[in-house]
């Protein structure tokens, strides 16, 4: 290997590495990225392996429990080539290479009593996320109700423990509830139940767990997110649970969110299931479509408060949305955003097909993808002609042109390549597709009412879909 394609190679790892990086923020959450992912590097290639370098044989443990299929997954949907991933424990690594005092993860000494880091746990509140912008509707009126009742009467519930699947608003309303308690004088921590054990083992390697337990047990308010993640490590479960006695002996609240039911987690201790099953445990089911399509307007009227600026979004599309992305609201309120984004970029109001052209490449992952045969019946239908017509290799008018037309939404409206969409129209080369394309948009440019007719099957096609 000579050495500009060794430089070429790492600089491609460095990206790809990065990238895979700002993927597992995005599916884990900014706390797993900092605390597990953000400080580790990628070293190197080698016989389709590739070696990560973590500062401590328990950062290596933690990720290969917890992330190392998903690290993989991602990275080979960018470099084929590998099949493993190892790990090198390298403390020198890093003192080389991070100097900044900012980074507390990985650090050494006891961050934990340090005054900034004494205070992270309320830190880490999002203080956008209140009560009031918070949409009830059937799925989450306990929820929301139960978590209010208790940011007004500490203790009313204790524990509370809301669970839910993934993007249904438990980080949203644990967040209201320790924003509505910041404005009293309460002690609250707030936090994932992921650092909450990551800082429980690094007081345990600085031999400063005393700290530790101080700082948790002497709080009025204990809100800990996602608490599935304690589940399997027994020195933290048995923290917690001690942690969790003391508070609720102490009558301080706690409350917990976590992706299943008590009963549902496997790994925890039976007496820490019915501990945290003895106050009041309430679910958040996924919204129905009324919830759906209010908290769509909701966040338009946010985003307009917040800009100052109209959000140019019709309710067509929203409506759409709220039928395509029924699962998560988090999904829902990602693709409202690309919208929102791609309306100010262009700076006008987008059709409903210009948003399924934006959300293209979503949509295709989903059932109703817009297949070449459908482009082609509804062209077909459009200028009532014979299919078999259509597809032959006459080349009159009449017939090339709609042919054209229906190679260039092909294009436009799937994700084939020229070559695929070239077979479909019975074998022909990948030159006449672009050269239809190129005849369709040139005809498009100078004749308007050849572009509507275009624009019109074009609609025909997406809303037929
Ligand atoms: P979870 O913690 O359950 O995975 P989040 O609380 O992070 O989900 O919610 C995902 C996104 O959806 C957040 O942006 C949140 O503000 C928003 N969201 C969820 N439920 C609602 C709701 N009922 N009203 C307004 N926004 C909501
Ligand atoms: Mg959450």
């Amino acid at each position: 290997m000579t050495i500009t394609t060794a430089l070429q190679n790492t600089d491609d790892l460095k990206k790809n590495w990065s990238e895979v990086q700002i993927k597992l923020k995005e599916i884990y959450g900014l706390d797993v990225y900092k605390s597990w992912i953000q400080n580790v590097e990628a070293k190197e290639i080698k016989h389709n392996s590739l070696t990560l370098v973590v500062k401590t044989r328990f950062v290596r443990d933690w990720i290969v429990s917890h992330y190392a299929d998903k690290i993989l997954d991602f990275f080979q949907k960018l470099d084929k080539s590998v099949t493993r991933i190892q790990f090198e424990i390298h403390e020198s690594f890093y003192n080389q290479k991070n100097n900044q005092t900012n980074i507390v993860d990985f650090a050494t000494g006891s961050q934990i009593a340090d005054s900034k880091d004494a205070g992270y746990a309320t830190n880490r509140l999002d203080h956008r996320l209140t009560f009031s912008n918070f949409v009830v509707g059937e799925s989450n009126q306990l929820a929301f109700s139960a978590a209010k009742r208790v940011s007004e009467t500490l203790g009313h519930y204790n524990p509370l423990f809301i669970y839910g699947s993934v993007g249904l608003g438990k980080t949203h309303i644990l967040n209201a509830i320790g924003n509505e308690l910041k404005k009293t004088d309460k002690k609250i921590i707030y936090l994932s139940a992921e650092r909450f054990m990551y800082q429980f083992v690094k007081s345990i390697k600085n031999k400063d767990t005393q700290k530790f337990k101080d700082v948790f047990r002497n709080v009025d308010v204990l809100i800990l997110d996602d608490i599935q993640f304690i589940s399997g490590k027994e020195v933290t479960q048995e923290e917690f649970f001690y942690t969790f006695n003391s508070l609720i002996e102490n009558q301080s609240q706690v409350i917990i969110s976590c992706d299943r039911s008590p009963n549902d987690l496997d790994r925890i201790q039976d007496r820490i299931k019915s501990r945290l099953s003895g106050g009041l445990v309430v679910d958040i089911q996924p919204p129905d479509i009324a919830l759906r399509l209010q908290i769509l307007k909701n966040r338009c009227k946010t985003e307009e408060t917040y800009f100052g600026k109209e959000v140019l979004v019709n309710d067509e599309i929203l409506v759409f949305i709220a039928n395509e992305f029924k699962s998560s609201i988090r999904d829902m309120l990602g693709v409202l955003n690309r919208i929102i984004a791609s309306s100010r970029i262009q700076n006008k109001v987008p059709t409903l097909q210009d948003a399924k052209l934006i959300l293209k490449d979503l949509l295709n992952n989903m059932q109703s993808v817009i297949t070449i045969e459908d482009i082609q019946k509804l062209v077909v239908n459009y200028y009532n002609l014979p299919m078999s017509d259509f597809l032959s290799s006459r080349r009159s008018r009449h017939i090339a042109r709609p042919r054209q037309v229906a190679m260039y939404l092909s294009k436009k409206l799937t994700t084939k390549s020229l070559p695929d969409i070239g077979r479909k129209f019975t074998g022909r080369d990948h030159t006449t597709v672009i050269h239809a394309i190129k005849k369709v948009e040139e005809l498009m440019a100078a004749d308007k009412k050849f572009e509507y007719e275009v624009q019109d099957i074009s609609n025909k096609i997406l809303k037929s879909n």
